[in-house]
């Protein structure tokens, strides 16, 4: 798939954009604080309705307006599709061929996009919650599925933990309630940590295959995901899982009631990323933790192809500069022809634009 047509009002600092994009290449250039990050933020915002910068919808108004608005075609293999965004300081609203629809998960999912910018070097090196936050944004667009079973998940450990926190004040002692929510929590948390585990598979081989071509060295990545409830393997079936769960969550209901909060489940997982079988997050130079950063977004790209047939678009912020040219040269020949990517950069120098043939070149100012 790839974005042709893009309008853009009143994001951030871009007044309007109006243009249509290359199918293959296109590149931002232009000085610091011009709009680069803006332009590819908007363009990621018309996929997933959410910024990788910030939660807060309003930030993404211009300072003076009312409201934002994005409007896209996206090009499909069977069809076109009208895309639209409209983000008010209310709310916002979307719609489909000018549908407009209800729920956001009707709409996520319609033009899926990659994104890579500096900051994804701290799924690596940050906290744990950020790792979580990565399995549910990337999955919950490639899965409508995800998508419903995180958001249930998210509502029932909400009750849980209400209710945990009244049975610590003593408002209450019914645990025979405490044990229906613990039940209806097991069964959500097994459909999503079988679907992590099934997706990060997928990941690890393809993040292998892209950390090989692009890092030019040999060592092997690996994915693995560790779950807080000992005892779930991948193999396990999604039944087997909601047993280990259940029996968890049995064992540390007088702890869970004494800190008045769930203490396992998906919420409170993890992934590890390893190189030659060591922690890349404890071992791993800079470098290397960006070639594996990077490596995981490509393998998305594989991901998103392998399910849904097509593939989607990249956005690249800031990464041409960081890579030296060899990495820059394997990066381009990764990527070329398979997806359409948008490339911010300060500068057009020293960058091995050879491979790319004909890029559509726009200069922010
Ligand atoms: P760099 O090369 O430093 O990454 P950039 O071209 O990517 O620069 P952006 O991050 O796109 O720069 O930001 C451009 C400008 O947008 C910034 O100066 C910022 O102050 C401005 N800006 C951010 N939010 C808003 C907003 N809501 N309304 C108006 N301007 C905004
Ligand atoms: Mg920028």
């Amino acid at each position: 798939m790839y974005l042709d047509s893009f309008i853009v009002q009143n994001y951030r600092n871009l007044k309007e954009i109006n243009t249509r994009f290359d199918p293959n290449v296109n590149i931002f250039i232009g000085k610091n604080a011009q709009g680069k990050t803006n332009l590819l933020e908007s363009i990621y915002f018309l996929a997933l309705t959410r910024s990788h910068r910030t939660n807060s919808d309003r930030e993404l108004i211009a300072f003076d307006k009312e409201y934002a608005n994005l409007m896209g075609r996206v090009h499909k293999s069977q069809l076109d599709l009208d895309l639209r965004v409209l983000i008010t300081k209310k709310g916002k609203k979307v719609w489909v061929n000018r549908v407009e629809q209800a729920k956001l998960s009707k709409y996520v999912g319609q033009l899926n996009a990659i994104l890579f910018s500096p900051e994804d070097l701290d799924l690596i090196k940050g906290a744990p919650a950020l790792r979580r936050r990565f399995m549910d944004q990337e999955f919950g667009q490639i899965s409508s599925e995800y998508l419903y079973f995180a958001s249930k998940y998210r509502q029932v450990l909400m009750q849980k933990n209400t209710y945990l926190k009244r049975l610590a004040k003593g408002e209450t002692n019914d645990q025979i309630f405490l044990d229906v929510l613990s039940d209806q929590l097991a069964g959500v948390a097994a459909e999503i940590i079988s679907r992590r585990f099934k997706f990060l598979k997928y990941l690890s081989h393809a993040a292998s295959d892209a950390y090989e071509h692009i890092s030019l060295a040999s060592e092997k990545l690996s994915i693995a995901y560790h779950p807080s409830v000992s005892g779930i393997k991948a193999d396990d079936t999604t039944e087997q899982m909601y047993q280990k769960l259940q029996e968890s969550y049995r064992k540390n209901k007088a702890n869970e009631m004494r800190k008045g909060t769930t203490l396992s489940g998906p919420h409170r997982d993890d992934i590890q990323f390893k190189l030659n079988g060591k922690n890349a997050h404890l071992y791993a130079s800079q470098g290397q933790q960006r070639s594996i950063a990077l490596s995981i977004k490509l393998a998305e790209i594989q991901l998103v192809h392998h399910l849904t047939d097509e593939y989607p678009i990249l956005l690249l912020d800031d990464v041409m500069s960081e890579l030296d040219h060899g990495r820059q040269s394997a990066l381009l020949n990764y990527i070329h022809g398979k997806t359409q990517t948008f490339i911010t950069t300060t500068d057009l120098e020293g960058i091995s634009w050879d491979i790319i043939k004909q890029p559509k070149i726009y200069h922010i100012q």
